[in-house]
């Protein structure tokens, strides 16, 4: 395997995966959990309202113990004053009743309210009938129990009587009933504490079952609409009547799939940007993998460049030296090979000083306004004799005068280059072509050949550092690998870019786009 592919795999195998695999848990685990919470504040509510009617039975509580204590002094005067007062001080207290089991007799203790004394005579035959609610109060009460029934009494008002069976005296067979309005108890005395159990977070309101209608709630009726009623209970004091509770504005449903949706986009969100990460660092990590790789290959490569010509020299040199030349004109045509070897050398050394100062960014370029066609000719001129003598044609269109703002040492480096890799890579159909124009506010300069060609997987990777194409014919040429990054290195800082067109087998062109001065 190679290092690139292990690298993957161990990225994949340490990032990738696990946060996979901890996302899809996370995922499955959403729906869950959002069931647990709503369960949780389900009880939650639950136990608000059990707290309410905790409340009403607390307060129920406190006035029987209020009637056992008056009912307990004997004189009858005190003991009605007792009652009295209590029912004074409530005004949900429609009136309190004493029923004797025995001589069936129903007295009242009477709040004098003429209007409701009427109503509350049909009292006396519901009460009478209840006998087995009666007899089952006086049970309870007989084992310590002491239950409280409530009997609604059919009137307008849908009073309810609380009837229980007095602790005190239980040699009496007496019942107590307390006559309540439901509508004003749940005003007045459940209210304030509904009130303050809901607050601000909560919705809660009371109604009568039988009709639909609400008597009472914590919050402005007028915004009724946005209150999303969750859970309904029993209010256990009055029987046709509920309690229930809900959220104000959004349900907890909506802010349960809410947050379970945000959660969702999170952890997927999060997972894009590991991916994304992962790719990022793969790709970097690919590139100097692949960095690594070209260096050590531009090395074999540059000692190969070097010792050719080395070789050459040397062994002319020593020919020379000793004498051993049979004439004038052998001794001129080795003087001229140790000359041209020694300018290839001095090429390959040239262009890798160049190159290395140039990605140190420690080459100072000296921008000028200058005229591209007068460099392109230049080049070509000092070329011609060359590209003749290795039987090229040299096609060129460079008449039209275009101006740039540029080094020019640096830009002469560049047509260089392109042709000497347009010599370089030709094979038998020798020509090239060199074109400059104008277009857009650009000089383009192209310089077109008609040799091997380069495959499209690679033109991308040519302008590399140190890249070679690895195999087929533009293997067996020699080169460091260096001319094309140098070129695209001058390009960029010229603010121009390059661009490469190429079919394999039928040739390249190069194109340089500089802007114009
Ligand atoms: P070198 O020529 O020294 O190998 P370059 O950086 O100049 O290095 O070029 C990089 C690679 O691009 C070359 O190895 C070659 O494969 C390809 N290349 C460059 N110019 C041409 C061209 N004109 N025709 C075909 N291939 C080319």
């Amino acid at each position: 395997m190679n290092t690139t592919r292990r690298i993957g795999l161990i990225l994949l195998l340490i990032f990738l995966l696990p946060a996979l695999f901890f996302s899809a848990y996370e995922i499955t685990t959403l729906n869950r959990d959002e069931a647990t919470i709503k369960e949780i504040y389900e009880k939650q509510l639950e136990a608000i309202l059990f707290s309410a009617n905790q409340y009403s039975d607390d307060i129920l509580n406190s006035w029987i113990s209020k009637i056992e204590k008056g009912i307990e002094i004997d004189s009858n005067e005190e003991a009605v004053k007792e009652v009295k007062n209590l029912m004074l001080l409530n005004e949900s207290i429609i009136n309190i009743f004493k029923y004797d089991t025995l001589s069936k007799k129903l007295e009242w203790f009477s709040k004098n309210i003429p209007d409701d004394s009427v109503e509350l005579a049909g009292a006396y035959p519901i009460v009478e009938n209840s006998k087995p609610i009666i007899k089952q109060l006086i049970e309870f009460e007989k084992s310590g129990f002491q239950k409280v029934e409530a009997l609604r009494l059919n009137t307008v008002e849908d009073y309810v009587a609380l009837m229980f069976k007095p602790k005190k005296r239980p040699e009496e067979a007496q019942i107590i009933g307390i006559v309540v309005n439901p509508a004003f108890f749940i005003e007045d005395i459940l209210g304030p504490k509904l009130q303050q159990i809901a607050q601000d977070k909560f919705a809660i309101s009371a109604g009568r079952v039988d009709v639909g209608r609400v008597v009472y709630a914590t919050y402005d009726s007028s915004y009724q609409a946005q209150v999303q009623e969750i859970m309904i209970k029993d209010l256990w004091l009055l029987p046709n009547y509920y309690l229930g509770i809900g959220t104000k504005g959004t349900s907890i449903e909506t802010i349960i799939s809410e947050r379970t949706t945000t959660n969702l986009y999170l952890i997927l969100s999060l997972d894009l940007i590991l991916i994304l990460g992962v790719v990022l660092v793969f790709r970097n990590v690919k590139k100097e993998v692949q960095l690594a790789q070209n260096k050590s290959e531009f090395i074999s490569n540059v000692s190969h460049e070097i010792r050719t010509p080395l070789a050459l020299i040397s062994m002319f040199a020593e020919t020379l030296e000793m004498g051993r030349v049979p004439s004038e004109e052998k001794k001129n045509e080795y003087y001229s090979i140790i000359s041209k070897e020694t300018q290839r050398l001095t090429n390959i050394v040239n262009k890798i000083l160049n190159f290395s100062q140039m990605d140190a960014s420690k080459k100072e370029l000296n921008f000028k306004p200058m005229s591209l066609t007068e460099l392109v000719n230049e080049v070509l001129n000092t070329y011609e004799f060359h590209l003749q003598q290795q039987g090229f044609t040299l096609i060129s269109h460079t008449d039209e005068e275009v101006a740039i703002n540029g080094d020019k040492e640096s830009i002469m480096e560049v047509v260089i280059n392109l042709i000497d890799n347009a010599i370089k890579y030709s094979e038998n159909d020798k020509q090239i072509e060199v074109a400059i124009s104008q277009s857009q506010g650009f000089a383009l300069l192209s310089v077109k050949d008609s040799g091997v060609g380069i495959p499209k997987n690679i033109q991308k990777q040519i302008f590399e550092k140190f890249y070679r194409a690895p195999t087929g014919d533009l293997a067996k040429k020699q080169g460091t690998g260096l001319g094309l990054a140098l070129v695209k290195q001058i390009v960029d800082l010229h603010r121009g870019k390059i661009e490469v067109k190429s079919d394999e087998g039928k040739g390249s062109t190069f194109i340089i786009h500089l802007p114009v001065s």
